[in-house]
């Protein structure tokens, strides 16, 4: 069994909590080696990484799930994906020397968002994450708490070699316990998981460590999902960003390198090129969301 780029969603069924714990290895390096990321916004872009993943546990995924911080200052672009055949992505943008620490809740004219959705059929649901703690675990905790008026507890941590989220999320009150009884539990399992440390948290195989913090809890494990770096990106797709533009950006764009256009994808390094041949084609066309080669 995986014990990196996995999934694992779990229940402690005594205490009526379900769970989800993430631990990225390989894919987390794919999309930390693509920049030279300073050490304060490498840790926040693997946080984003895990939790973009944790999210998915449980829920019916059909297309992505994406989470994007932007602000004014000198961190621009924090954007983690998952996909619904668990492939993640992301990167981060910033200009200058950034706060340390990276307090999220400081950041001038900071929006974050969790889009949930299948862009292909349009068909896309945006929560916007209130950035009131430091950290972007407790501000995903808050809006779980807001948005499924339930107990939520989110742990999140990246280091060069890992990148962690652990979930844990009270189960909707099913009316056969009393309410009293079920916030001892969840206040056991809350004392439980705060003994946690980050160390702890990094270094530990996946379901060692549920059984270590659990083992008194009767941890029932689901069978684990694989996860990988992909990218969803396509000529297709390239195509339509630069259709987008306009006809005076992409002959601008032509002039500027000798008749040819060549996009680099960010998350994965793709070079896709458009002579002008190619670009003059795709500005005759019309846009067609859903079109075959948007697929790849
Ligand atoms: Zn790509």
């Amino acid at each position: 069994m995986p014990v990196e780029d996995v999934l694992h969603r779990f229940l402690l069924e005594r205490a009526g909590v379900r769970g989800t714990l993430v631990r990225l290895g390989p894919a987390w390096h794919e999309v930390a080696g693509r920049a030279d990321y300073p050490p304060v916004l490498h840790a926040a872009l693997g946080e984003a990484l895990a939790a973009s993943a944790l999210l998915t546990g449980n829920i019916k995924l059909d297309g992505t799930l994406s989470i994007e911080l932007k602000s004014s200052g000198a961190l621009r672009l924090l954007f983690a994906e998952c996909t619904d055949q668990s492939q993640l992505r992301g990167l981060a943008r910033w200009n200058g020397s950034l706060p340390e620490p990276l307090a999220l809740d400081a950041l001038p004219d900071a929006v974050m968002a969790i889009t949930i959705g299948n862009v292909e059929r349009g068909q896309r649901y945006q929560g916007l994450v209130e950035l009131q703690h430091a950290g972007l675990a407790g501000s995903l905790e808050n809006y779980f708490v807001q948005s499924e008026q339930l107990p939520a507890r989110i742990l999140l941590a990246a280091d060069a070699g890992h990148a962690v989220g652990l979930m844990l999320q009270k189960m909707p009150d099913e009316g056969g316990h009393a309410a009293a009884l079920d916030d001892d539990a969840w206040n056991r399992i809350v004392q439980l998981t705060a003994t946690l440390g980050v160390e702890e948290l990094l270094g530990t195989a996946p379901e060692q460590l549920l059984y270590r913090l659990y083992h008194e809890e009767s941890v029932r494990l689901f069978e684990p999902r694989a996860l990988a770096f992909g990218c969803s990106c396509s000529r297709g797709r390239v195509s339509s960003m630069l259709r987008s533009l306009g006809r005076d950006e992409v002959e601008a764009a032509l002039a500027a390198r000798g008749d040819e256009i060549e996009v680099i994808c960010e998350f994965c390094a793709q070079r896709y090129h458009f002579d002008r041949i190619d670009a003059l084609h795709l500005l005759s066309e019309h846009a067609a969301p859903g079109a075959p080669d948007t697929e790849q």
